[in-house]
């Protein structure tokens, strides 16, 4: 399936990025001590029900919620629970997808709840999102995979954090994981090419230790080996003539 989008899917998507930027902005709001995990995934579902979107993530290859909340040294992909409460302190990092007239957007941000335990941990949210900036701005027309790549690892190797390698950036729209795959690490000059009017979905993941990770039993959360904490930020982003349009700015 081309990742080039037509004038009206990617109309659908611009709409559907909309919807999940607002929930996204919703659901981090919410997250302050004391809550579960499992009630802002309840928001969230109101929240998108109200617009008029679709989850994206439930029952994605078995997904079994709408949301992906994880905490500290999980680094995506957890899965909410009622037993699970934020504490003061805690890196939460919130993923999430909308279908909007079969066009999807994936989106995820970090946040830390209440007062910040280390600072450390502020300066590594504040260092992905830079790296997602910064991928986001190499983008043109022609630009190549390893352009995208370098530019994330450039910020997040300067500050020594884990870059995940297992799990990468990908292309985005019809489905919620198209190809190709948009690693945080590469050579400039290097890979594909992309072309203006296709999808992609930026996200790094970083660590203030290593990036060796590891499933959990519950076969979906995806933690640090090592223990340390970790930041996931992503956008879905529309690859433009000069440069691109952000689909789920918030
Ligand atoms: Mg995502
Ligand atoms: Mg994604």
């Amino acid at each position: 399936m081309t990742q080039v989008k037509t004038p009206t899917e990617i109309l659908a998507m611009r709409e559907s990025g909309r919807m999940l930027a607002e929930v996204l902005s919703v659901v981090r709001r919410e997250t302050v001590p004391g809550i579960s995990t499992k009630q802002l995934s309840d928001i969230a579902v109101k929240e998108l029900k109200s617009l008029g979107g679709k989850p994206a993530f439930l029952g994605f290859q078995g997904f079994p919620d709408v949301i992906c909340i994880s905490i500290n040294e999980e680094v995506v992909h957890g899965i909410p629970r009622t037993s699970r409460i934020i504490q003061d302190g805690d890196i939460v990092s919130l993923d999430f997808g909308v279908d909007y007239n079969g066009m999807i957007t994936d989106s995820a941000l970090s946040l830390i709840a209440g007062k910040v335990r280390d600072p450390r941990d502020a300066e590594l949210v504040t260092n992905t999102e830079k790296s997602l900036d910064a991928g986001i701005k190499v983008l043109h027309d022609g630009v190549q995979i390893g352009d995208i790549g370098a530019a994330v690892e450039g910020i997040l190797s300067a500050h020594h954090y884990g870059i995940i390698r297992d799990l990468v950036g990908h292309g985005v729209g019809h489905q919620l994981h198209e190809d190709p795959n948009i690693p945080n690490f590469g050579t400039k000059g290097t890979g594909m090419h992309l072309n203006k009017n296709m999808t992609i979905a930026i996200e790094p993941m970083a660590t203030l230790g290593s990036h060796h990770v590891y499933i959990a039993d519950d076969g979906w959360t995806v933690i640090t080996e090592d223990g340390s904490r970790s930041a996931h930020f992503e956008h879905t982003v529309l690859i433009t003539e000069k440069d691109a349009e952000v689909l789920t700015k918030r």
